[in-house]
């Protein structure tokens, strides 16, 4: 195959012999017998700014025991000056038994503040400094509003927030690094997405960090992804000032504001239609479609221009969005629905049109406690690739990193073989590995309003282009998977190499 390219453009997309071939790289082609080309992955679903700044915090990831979890603690304050925050996370309780970890546990970050995140970022743990800073101000006093203080049987607080306590009571707390920092944390994020062969990205973000981080780093000359934006902030009356000073800037865009309906399975506060095993609790909504106020936020996000997209991981949360979607008249293919872990049979079919926003790295890692939460007679509502493609809504593939590294090769792996990460199969609902490959393309791309730009090899798109070293519908994904080798942005090669 050799594709050619001219102003970032692709022109030309040939079956061409060898000997024809050389004569038509001059101007920026691809023609290369060992390597296979596809188009550059697009990941609807991550948090660019985050997760940037959180590859220079601890990383509690691979922690397998306690002991493991405090010696990286005591690590990460050694490298830090005296006072500065230590900022960490990563940890799954799961990796370790299930304890769930109190402020003793970083004990080993000294005087300083601490805090470490779960892996999902919908909890987090901080040491005495910070709860006595806290406890202080007053803000232990009361849960605040969709999200727990969790107590010990005394009712002193242990360390570990849930949800909006987490977000609400210690984010505005950490400082922020300075602006140069920041700018150069995300070029460092943007580095390891064209690593994994990732050309446009959906990206949850707060406006301030619109203003404050990407868009001057967008109107710098460096590589950058594609960065399509939904914006996190979502108090009302909505503030979408941002997307209305600029929409399209170089590679960055703003089409979409989020809103959250529920939690996660990994801490039982996704809302689910029946209770979890071993409990009377289904979770519960949250934020807007908690308070009545969904369709009210869905008709001030469609009005401004902007597409709705919904954080909805359980059944119940599902069925919430798409009732909100229905009163508010968001057509199905504006709206996108983030993780939808769970879908009840009834709602299958109301999913054709819409976007089902999904992390596939998520099923791998979540199914085998999400299968014990949910009990086995629900197994098979757990992550329905399969099943919502066939109802006729669009797949949109993406990582949530930082919650999951943002990989489409192991995403795609994890999506048509079903495979957990204990190995098992849980092999219902799956879909072909082309099936993946385009979730991870032009599904996404669709989502992010960026097809046929992107997502796509068609002439006239952006010469954006991973590289692989096999065709990855014809290897052996489990004798020698297909790797990034290479990637193209607008027709050059930000990383080096030759095409
Ligand atoms: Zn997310």
């Amino acid at each position: 195959m050799a594709i050619t390219w001219r102003a970032g453009r692709i022109e030309r997309i040939e079956h061409v012999t060898a000997s024809e071939a050389s004569a038509r790289i001059a101007r920026g082609a691809i023609d290369r017998r060992d390597v296979h080309a596809v188009p550059g992955f697009v990941d609807a679903h991550l948090h660019l700014t985050l997760a940037s700044m959180g590859l220079s915090k601890v990383d509690l990831s691979a922690c397998a025991s306690r002991v493991g979890f405090e010696s990286r603690i005591a690590a990460g304050a050694a490298s830090l000056p005296d006072g500065a925050w230590l900022e960490a996370q990563g940890w799954d309780e799961a990796s370790w038994g299930g304890a769930l970890p109190d402020s003793s546990w970083l004990d080993a970050a000294g005087d300083r503040p601490a805090v470490a995140y779960r892996m999902d970022i919908h909890a987090c743990v901080v040491n005495d400094v910070v709860l006595r800073q806290l406890a202080r101000e007053g803000a232990l006093d009361s849960d605040p509003p969709g999200g727990t203080i969790v107590r010990d049987a005394s009712g002193a607080p242990t360390g570990l927030l849930l949800e909006q306590a987490a977000w609400m009571l210690v984010n505005p707390r950490v400082p922020v690094p300075d602006a140069a920092r920041r700018h150069a944390a995300l070029l460092l994020g943007v580095s390891q997405l064209l690593g994994y062969g990732v050309t446009a990205v959906g990206s949850m973000e707060y406006a301030r960090e619109v203003r404050e981080v990407l868009l001057p780093v967008a109107r710098l000359p460096v590589a950058m992804p594609t960065v399509v934006v939904t914006l996190l902030d979502r108090t009302l009356p909505l503030d979408l000032s941002v997307a209305q000073e600029f929409r399209v800037e170089g590679r960055l865009k703003v089409i979409g504001a989020k809103s959250f309906a529920d939690g996660t399975l990994g801490s039982r506060t996704a809302a689910m239609l029946e209770p979890y095993i071993g409990t009377d609790s289904r979770g519960s909504l949250i934020e807007h479609a908690h308070d009545g106020t969904l369709v009210a936020w869905m008709r001030a996000v469609t009005a401004a221009g902007l597409s709705p997209s919904i954080h909805a991981i359980g059944d119940a949360a599902v069925r919430a969005t798409l009732d909100a979607a229905d009163a508010a008249g968001v057509p199905r293919g504006r709206l996108r629905i983030e993780h939808v872990q769970t879908i009840s049979d009834q709602d299958l079919p109301r999913m054709a049109g819409a976007f089902a926003s999904m992390q596939p790295l998520h099923a791998a890692s979540d199914m085998p406690g999400a299968a014990e939460r949910l009990g086995a007679h629900r197994t098979r509502l757990l992550f329905r690739c399969g099943d919502i493609a066939r109802a006729g809504a669009t797949l949109a593939f993406g990582s949530d990193w930082p919650v999951v590294p943002p990989d489409p090769m192991r995403a795609i792996r994890s999506a048509f073989t079903g495979r957990a990460d204990d190995g098992r199969v849980y092999g219902h609902s799956l879909i072909t590995v082309e099936e993946a490959l385009v979730a991870h393309t032009e599904g996404a791309a669709r989502c992010l309003e960026l097809w046929p730009e992107c997502g796509s090899l068609a002439p006239g798109a952006r010469a954006d282009i991973a590289l692989l070293d096999s065709d990855p519908l014809r290897c052996d994904w489990d004798a020698k998977p297909p790797r990034v080798c290479g990637v193209v942005l607008g027709g050059e090669m930000p990383l080096g190499g030759r095409a």
